[in-house]
């Protein structure tokens, strides 16, 4: 998988003592959204949510998931022990990390919309470009941590009703319940990283980190939309020559 953004160490440590730097690159983005996203959404989305597809609401997205990295639940207290949610979690840490990421970006960027931050136009855009990149985040594989973990708000908004699978099998937002849907799941994540409770969070990634058969004959038509980019570094070609 081509990386669009990071934010790193990862060190809890070094973060502590010196903090963390994210870096988003656009260009990559730009073509992701151009030779993925947009194909993938002449399959998933019906013809009046197609409009709604928004380079700006992918980048804010990309954007605000590496800040909720930074944010929420770190260093937690188990029992009256010091610890951090990555050493309570064990292997089930990334792919829960990635879906807090995911789902808390929708609440905070919604907050910053509410609070006048952000253009209210965003808001339209935002949950179905999300929907359509769900899409395409589970073209990694479902045992891929960014794969696996996209699933779990994809299946949970579905449950909820935030997201509808229409009659003709393409996906839509209700804009009803998303946001009910969307504060509901982060809650529910970080409670579980602010408590150290590795078994629910075991039981959530069990629950909902799976590919069910509306999402599954979806990403069977979408056999010759590519799964990724696979950039040419033509400076550095040059300089080899
Ligand atoms: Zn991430």
């Amino acid at each position: 998988m081509q990386t669009a953004a990071f934010n790193l160490p990862n060190d809890e440590r070094v973060i502590r003592e010196k903090g963390a730097k994210r870096v988003m690159l656009k260009n990559v983005q730009d073509a992701k959204f151009a030779k993925t996203l947009v194909p993938i959404s002449r399959v998933v989305l019906s013809t009046s949510d197609r409009k709604d597809l928004s380079f700006e609401a992918f980048f804010t997205h990309i954007l605000v998931h590496e800040l909720m990295h930074g944010l929420g639940p770190h260093n937690i207290t188990v029992n009256g022990r010091q610890t951090t949610v990555r050493q309570e979690m064990k292997e089930a840490y990334s792919a829960l990390e990635e879906a807090k990421a995911d789902i808390s970006s929708l609440f905070a960027i919604q907050h910053m919309i509410d609070k006048g931050v952000l253009q209210a136009s965003l808001e339209r855009p935002l949950y179905t470009t999300f929907l359509a990149s769900a899409f395409r985040s589970i073209r990694f594989g479902i045992n891929e941590a960014h794969g696996r973990s996209i699933a779990v708000p994809l299946n949970y908004l579905l449950d909820q009703g935030g997201f509808v699978v229409r009659p003709d099998g393409t996906f839509t937002v209700n804009r009803a319940k998303i946001k009910e849907g969307v504060t509901g799941l982060t809650r529910e994540i970080m409670t579980i990283q602010v408590q150290g409770d590795y078994a629910k969070a075991k039981a959530l990634a069990e629950r909902l980190g799976v590919v069910r058969p509306p999402v599954a004959s979806v990403l069977r038509t979408l056999a010759n939309v590519p799964v990724d980019i696979e950039p040419r570094f033509t400076t550095a070609d040059q300089l080899l020559k």
